[in-house]
Parts: structure tokens; sequence; C-alpha cells
């Protein structure tokens, strides 16, 4: 805030007033206190003259030869000598002798206090500023009055006066030069009283623009501490507490700034609603599992933010009731599902609540995946152990003594057995190759080798097929583990064979960075394309109907052998022209 110039104007003019007004009264003090002492000092002077005049008068008078005339002369001389009126006046108050006028032309001074006061009263002397002797009021005298004696007795009083008028241009004078005094003084003080407002308003003035600036936002602005008064004192205590506020600041952002990287390096969702159901704070988490951005959300009402209804509804309650609120939704198009739950804040929700959000997906998916896997285990097992079942029921019944039925039941059992066996052993496999504690042991092999000897044990088998291979000039050297890159071959070559009732099945190595790709291609029926993105998975079977002895684990095990290699398989195919499954290994 800036102090407003009028106000300033206003501040500077009372001050001159009242410096002004101040010296006015010293000064009407002085001029009375001088103006009476220079009175008085000339009552005094003239209390000393009418004293000597009345010593000389009592002289004459006391000689009994003296004239009027010598009086008179006396007297004028005198008044000429002290430049005064010397009035002589007898014990009747008639004035006998006046150093100015004719004594017949004054009146009777008997009137007069001071003459009487000496005449009848015996004082020595009376001073004092009267009236002129023939009573007019043409100017004020100054006088004093003594006693002329003759012997004891007192003869006749003695006057001697000044008019006023006469110390007046003094008095001016002096009134004059302590009305200059005055002046002079006014102007100097007001002189100095403005440079010290100026300078002590500058310094206010830094202070409440730096204070201006400092509520703008610049934290590093300070205000200069040169000058030596006050003034410095209040600069360097806002420049004080500039810094304190500024560390606050420091220490408050550094704080937020923990919790915002703690608030987004968790895994679940938190949201933050304030009592009036407005979003004031949303994690990374929070906007990953909502699909929405904290930009647009934060700042928005929850309904208008939040698209699923269940989860509004939770966190509406939870505002309502000031209680905890739980429920699990599933959100689309992903297919998410969460576990949502509404803390009231501070256990009121006059605070708001806090929204957490808890990815139960994964969970959903193992479970999900976990009771596939029973039914499907369950399913496989169920039609040989089904088979084995009847043709023991049919054994016991009597076939048993049949032998040629006998051995051939006993030979179809043995199958049964041995599939349940098969599959058995395939899911051991597959558990320990997820698991990951069965890794391959990855040693330098020679992959053309392998690839060679694989083919001709399968090309011998069937005649409407006829295997190859296409392998590199010089021999592919591979890092793995033989025995386990010899089942996958054997397991697509398998397939191959499997799915190919006449044509051929060609195996190629091809160099490529850092790796061998290994493909097996065949003429076969090849997989239609909504079966592709599965033949992969566990159990998956193209069709389920063929009872050819396959349980759906082969591809599963290879792709797992593959990548526990660091390689990838891959598959492309075309319904009735064939299929390609190719997988790359470490070249050596
Ligand atoms: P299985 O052990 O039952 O053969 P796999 O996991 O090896 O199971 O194969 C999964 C499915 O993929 C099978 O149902 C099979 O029909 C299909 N399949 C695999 N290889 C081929 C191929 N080369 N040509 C056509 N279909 C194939």
């Amino acid at each position: 805030m800036r102090l407003p110039r009028s106000l300033h104007w206003r501040i500077a003019l009372a001050y001159t007033a009242l410096i002004f007004a101040s010296l006015g009264i010293v000064s009407l003090y002085l001029v009375g206190f001088v103006r009476d002492t220079y009175i008085a000092n000339l009552q005094d002077s003239l209390d000393r003259q009418a004293h000597l005049v009345s010593a000389r008068v009592s002289g004459v008078l006391s000689d009994s030869r003296h004239s009027d005339a010598e009086l008179q002369l006396l007297i004028s001389d005198l008044g000429k000598v002290l430049d005064a009126r010397v009035t002589v006046i007898g014990a009747d108050g008639k004035v006998i002798i006046d150093s100015l006028q004719s004594s017949a032309q004054l009146p009777s001074q008997f009137g007069r206090s001071e003459v009487r006061a000496v005449l009848s009263q015996n004082l020595s002397t009376v001073a004092g500023v009267g009236s002129p002797l023939d009573g007019t009021f043409d100017g004020a005298m100054i006088y004093a009055v003594a006693p002329a004696t003759i012997g004891q007795d007192v003869a006749a009083a003695v006057r001697v006066a000044v008019p006023v008028s006469r110390v007046q241009p003094d008095i001016n004078r002096l009134i004059a030069s302590i009305a200059v005094a005055a002046v002079l003084v006014g102007l100097l003080s007001v002189g100095a009283g403005y440079f010290l407002f100026r300078r002590t308003s500058r310094s206010v003035r830094a202070v409440t623009e730096g204070a201006n600036r400092f509520a703008q936002g610049d934290l590093v602005h300070r205000v200069s501490e040169t000058s030596s008064d006050e003034a410095q004192e209040l600069a360097a205590t806002f420049n004080s507490m500039a810094d304190t506020i500024r560390s606050m600041l420091s220490d408050m952002s550094a704080e937020s700034s923990k919790l915002t990287a703690m608030l987004d390096t968790m895994e679940d969702g938190v949201v933050v609603i304030e009592a009036d159901g407005r979003i004031t704070l949303m994690n990374s988490a929070a906007e990953w599992l909502l699909d929405i951005s904290a930009r647009d959300a934060v700042g928005a009402r929850l309904v208008e933010a939040l698209r699923d209804h269940e989860i509004q509804q939770v966190a509406a309650l939870s505002l309502d009731t000031g209680q905890i609120r739980q429920t699990e939704v599933e959100l689309l198009p992903h297919r998410r599902f969460l576990n949502a739950i509404a803390t009231p804040l501070g256990g009121s929700s006059d605070n708001g609540i806090l929204l957490t959000l808890h990815d139960l997906t994964a969970d959903r998916q193992v479970e999900n995946t976990l009771r596939e896997f029973v039914t499907n285990v369950s399913h496989e097992l169920r039609s040989p152990l089904a088979s084995v079942k009847v043709m023991v029921e049919t054994l016991e019944e009597g076939a048993l003594d049949d032998g040629r039925t006998a051995r051939n039941f006993l030979r179809r059992m043995n199958r049964e057995v041995d599939r349940m066996n098969a599959m058995v052993e395939d899911l051991l496999e597959l558990s320990r190759l997820e698991s990951g504690h069965q890794l391959p042991s990855l040693t330098p092999l020679n992959l053309s080798a392998l690839v060679s000897e694989v083919i001709v044990e399968y090309g011998g088998r069937v005649d409407e097929v006829a295997f190859h291979a296409r392998l590199p000039q010089s021999p592919a050297i591979a890092l793995g583990d033989r025995s386990k890159l010899r089942q996958v071959l054997v397991n697509l070559l398998d397939n191959a064979l499997k799915n190919t009732e006449s044509g051929s099945v060609e195996v190629s190595v091809n160099a490529e960075e850092g790796r061998h790709r290994v493909s097996v291609r065949d003429t076969g029926a090849g997989i239609a394309r909504e079966h592709l993105p599965h033949v992969f998975e566990r159990f998956y079977k193209v069709d389920r109907a063929r009872r050819d002895g396959g349980t759906g684990l082969g591809l599963a095990i290879v792709q797992q052998i593959v990548q526990a290699h660091g390689g990838e398989i891959c598959v492309e195919s075309e319904e009735g022209r064939g299929s390609t499954f190719s997988f790359t290994v470490l070249r050596h």
C-alpha cells in the first residue's frame, strides 16, 4: 500500500502550521517579556534620575533664598540633560515647575495615585506608566516620582517621565528581530522536517514497494537497509520477515514435492474430494485407473469428472454420512477391476473425503486363470478316466474271460494312462518353466546340426510329407540348451506333421542381428484367423473334437522354452494353405 499524495501534503501542511503556531506563541511571549524588561529597565533608570533630580530640588528648596526662576532653570536644564519631562509638584498637588510646559496650564496632580503615594505616604519612589500630566490620553508616559524634602518633610514630588512612544521604535525593532528569527527558525524547522519526512517516507515507500513485490510472488526482493533511522529497523524487520516466509515456503514446497512424488509413485489411485464435491487432488495412478487427466478433473465436481456411477455413489454416500464406504467396480472399456474406498478426512466429511482406488485386475486375472486351469485339467482328465472306467467295468462283467478283448482293453487302457501321464508331465514341465525354477543352461551349440538331426529323424516317418532343411552355408552356432531346443523343434515338427496330410515341411535357419531365426513352415491345414492369437495359450486346441492325443499344452511349453532362451516365437498362417512357426535364439 502506498500513502496517497494528498495525504503527504496534508501531513506537511499540518506540520508547518504546528511549527509556526508554536513559534508564534514563543515569539509573543518573548515580545511581551522583552518589552516588559525594557520598560522595567527604563523605569529603573528614571527612578534613579528622579532621585537625583529630587536631591537637587531638595537642595534648592531647602535654601530659603531660592527663587522660582532658579528652580525653573534647574528643571529645564535637567530636562534637557536627561532628555525627559521633569516636573516638580507641590505638596498640594499643584504643578510648581514643568520642564516642557508652563505650570499654570497644568491641572492639579493630586488625583494621581503615584503623586499621592509620594506626597502623603512618604514612599521614596514610585514608577509606572501613565497618562501625560495635562490629563489628555495623547501617548502614555513612563515615569518615576521621588519626593523632594526640606529637612524631614516632603515639600514636593519630582516626576521624571519619558513618552512610551520614544521607546516604541526600540521595542518595534526587537519585535521585528524576534519575528525574523522566528520565521527563520520556522523555515529551518519546516525544511529539516520536510527533509526528514521525505527520507522516512522514502524508506517507508521502499518497504511498501517491497511488500507489494513480495505479495506478487517476488520472494527474492529485499529492501535496502542503508538509511540510519527507524526506517532501517523497519526495512531490516521486513527483510527478516521475508527471509522467514521464504524459508517457510521453501520448506512447505519441499514437503509438498515429497508428498506429490510419494503420491505419484503409489500404485493405488488417490483422489481428494472437498465437502462441496469438488476434486482438489488426483495422483497419476488415479489418472491411469480412471482414464482421465488430473488437469481436467481437478477443480471439477466429482459427478462431472467421473464417468462411473458406482464410484460417484460411494463418494457421495461417504460425503453425506461421514462414514467409510467401499465398493468393487469393473471399469469399461479396459475391463479394469477396482476396489474403491471413500474415507472422510480427519474423521468428518466436513473436511472432504479421500478416495483410494486399488487395482484388482491382475488378482482377478490370476483367479480366472486358475479357475480356467482347473476346469481344463478336469476336462482333459475326465474323458480318459471315463473310458478307463468303462473298460474296467466291462472286464469285470466278464470280458476278462475273453482273452482277445481283455488284451485289447488293456492296451487301450495303457494308452489312456500314457496320455494322462504325458499330460501330467507336460503340466509339470510348464509349471517348472513358468516358475523359472528350471532355467536352461545356455551353452554354444551347432543349431544347423541339431535341425538336420531332427529332420532326418522325422524324414522317414510319413511318405506323404516331404521334409527338408534350408540351412546357412557355415554352421549356425547358437547359445542354448541342446535338449530344450530339440524339444522345441520336435514339438513344432510334430504339430506340422499332425496338421499336414500331404505336402512339405521345411525348416530354415536364418541369421539376424545378434540371433538366429528358426522357421518351421508347412503346407498343411493352416489355422483360422480367430484362433491364431490363442494357439500359445495353455490347453488351447483349434479343434477340440479331434482326438489326436494332443493336450493343447505343446505350444505353451514351446513358448516358455523360447522365452527362457531370451528369444521370441510367432506364427503366421492361412487357413487351407499352411502355417509358419518361427522363433529366435541368441547367436554365439
Ligand atoms: P497339441 O499339443 O494339442 O497339439 P499345441 O499347443 O501344440 O497343442 O497346439 C495348439 C493348437 O494349435 C492345436 O489344436 C493345433 O490344432 C494347432 N496347431 C499347432 N500347430 C499347427 C500347425 N502347424 N498347423 C495347424 N494347426 C496347428
